[in-house]
């Protein structure tokens, strides 16, 4: 009598819990399940029992379960895994899942897996990720995301041979802004100026705010002839927009191609010495050859 009432009060224990749990036998075939797992899969515990995951997920879902199911069989300990899975209904959820050997007849060993969902605390630090490779000022990528940028580009063209372009941009004499206008003024000039370059470029083309008034472009697959046709379409754009009312700044550019041999480094030297010619060029101005 006192074991019957102990398992009816665990039974309805673990039925009060939101997180799934779940039981299988040494087969993978599911032997038992709480409240919160049956509405998971949107089944009966009838239509559940004696089923393993191949019958009731879609077949990646199910061997990605199969291969931790395996796993911790073989590890014989608790084992944790994290993943998206789309219910049955389609509503796709981040699961934090343990599972622990159980021996559930007196011999044999099975599988005990409780999974919490946690898509909200994914979804968070998904967003805190993404923050720290944004520029505060003006919501653009930041160095950092162009170091990461750079690196995997570098790696594709290592790789396959593809090329890419870098377009350095500084704003010309933009100290003569904060001068003229304050320096909270200069801030909504460099946002609009972000959201402008941002405005008219593709895809393909990763703006970045290096510093202070410098930006970069990465242009992914372009060659330097694209880019220079590029940079030359922004130096006039900018030239010609109001940034702030009758506020208009100009740029210089400094261009190259990736080439044999390069690392971030090698390519920011270079670059930046064409981006110092433009600048002592008498600025406004975009810079693909060294004339000296
Ligand atoms: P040059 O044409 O040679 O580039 O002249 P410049 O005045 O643009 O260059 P310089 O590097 O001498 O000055 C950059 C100025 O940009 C000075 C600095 O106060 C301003 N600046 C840098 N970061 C910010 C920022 O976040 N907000 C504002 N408002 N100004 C900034
Ligand atoms: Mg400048
Ligand atoms: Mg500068």
């Amino acid at each position: 009598m006192k074991q019957i009432e102990s398992s009816l009060l665990l039974s309805s224990v673990i039925d009060l819990i939101d997180d799934l749990i779940f039981y299988k036998d040494k087969h993978f075939k599911y032997i038992g399940c709480n409240a919160a797992f049956l509405s998971f899969i949107g089944k009966t515990s009838a239509e559940l029992l004696g089923k393993d995951d191949f019958e009731l997920f879609e077949h990646n879902v199910a061997s990605q379960f199969r291969k931790h199911d395996k796993l911790m069989l073989a590890e014989g300990k608790i084992r944790s895994n994290e993943e998206w899975v789309t219910y049955p209904n389609n509503k796709k959820v981040y699961l934090l899942t343990k599972k622990i050997p159980f021996v559930y007849d007196g011999i044999n060993t099975g599988i005990l897996g409780i999974s919490r969902d946690i898509t909200l605390l994914e979804k968070a630090n998904q967003k805190l990720q993404e923050q720290t490779l944004l520029d505060e000022l003006t919501q653009v990528k930041n160095r950092k995301a162009y170091n990461l940028k750079i690196k995997s580009l570098l790696a594709v063209y290592e790789r396959y041979q593809t090329p890419f372009s870098i377009i350095s941009i500084d704003i010309d004499d933009f100290k003569d802004i904060n001068d003229s206008f304050g320096h909270d003024m200069g801030d909504t000039v460099l946002r609009n100026f972000a959201a402008l370059l941002e405005k008219n470029i593709r895809e393909t083309d990763h703006l970045f705010r290096i510093g202070g008034e410098e930006f970069v472009i990465l242009s992914e697959s372009k060659t330097k002839v694209d880019a220079i046709q590029l940079a030359e379409k922004l130096r006039q754009i900018v030239a010609f927009t109001e940034l702030l009312s009758e506020i208009k700044v100009t740029i210089s550019l400094g261009i190259c191609e990736v080439s044999f041999g390069d690392s971030p480094n090698s390519i920011a030297k270079r670059v930046d010495k064409l981006l110092y010619e433009a600048k002592s060029d008498g600025k406004n101005k975009v810079i693909y050859h060294s004339k000296k």
